[in-house]
């Protein structure tokens, strides 16, 4: 006598039994438990998530990274997702054993702005190239520096000429300094006193480099 299912009576021959019932009626169950929505945060300017406090570019990957910290008990994998929700593959671990079912999770954006879109919006600067001299080599120098910041998630805050020259305000100054290492560009340095953090002096360097 095969055992049909309390729910919806499908027979043991056709589908797989989980407990009781058949597995999609236990799955459903189970799913009914899950949360159907998540809140994600994210900048308004730049469109990255956070992630485990990080902003994040917004990808498969991490946007399963952001929908896992909020289902501690089961395993999520993001199968596909559009601009509202997600289709998740949820692995719950329900009394009878582990079940596997698919639910639509409906993604709920929060409006923020990350820590690099309010610098930029300020204008933050740690350093400061006054470039002076041949304007093709203060193009070049721009140019690389502008590269190199932006692989390492910093930028260009302003830009300005001046004295016949290119006032070029950085985001970070050890980036800074590696930079006018590695191009051997012998700046005369100098510093100025940007303000008090943590009872420390912080100080912001200008490089005055002659091309
Ligand atoms: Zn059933
Ligand atoms: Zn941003």
């Amino acid at each position: 006598m095969p055992r049909y299912c309390p729910t919806c009576n499908r027979s043991e021959a056709e589908v797989k039994f989980y407990g009781n019932f058949c597995e999609i009626c236990a799955g459903e169950k189970l799913s009914e438990d899950l949360k159907s929505s998540v809140e994600l945060e994210r900048c308004k300017e730049c469109g990255r998530i956070r992630v485990k406090g990080r902003f994040i570019g917004e990808n498969r990957s991490n946007l399963e990274e952001g929908i896992q910290q909020q289902f501690k008990k089961n395993h999520v994998h993001v199968v596909s997702y559009d601009a509202k929700e997600a289709l998740a593959r949820i692995s719950i671990d329900g009394p009878e054993g582990k079940l596997t079912i698919d639910k639509t999770i409906k993604l709920k954006y929060i409006k923020k702005l990350c820590d690099r879109c309010y610098k930029i919006k300020c204008e933050y600067y740690e350093a400061l190239f006054q470039l002076r001299g041949d304007k093709s080599r203060i193009e070049k120098v721009i140019r690389h520096a502008k590269a190199l910041f932006e692989r390492n998630n910093e930028f260009i805050s302003k830009m300005e000429s001046k004295d016949g020259g290119i006032d070029l305000y950085l985001s970070n100054k050890k980036l800074a300094s590696e930079f006018v290492a590695y191009y051997k560009l012998y700046p005369k340095m100098s510093y100025t006193l940007a303000g008090v953090k943590f009872g420390k002096k912080q100080y912001k360097n200008i490089y005055a480099i002659h091309l």
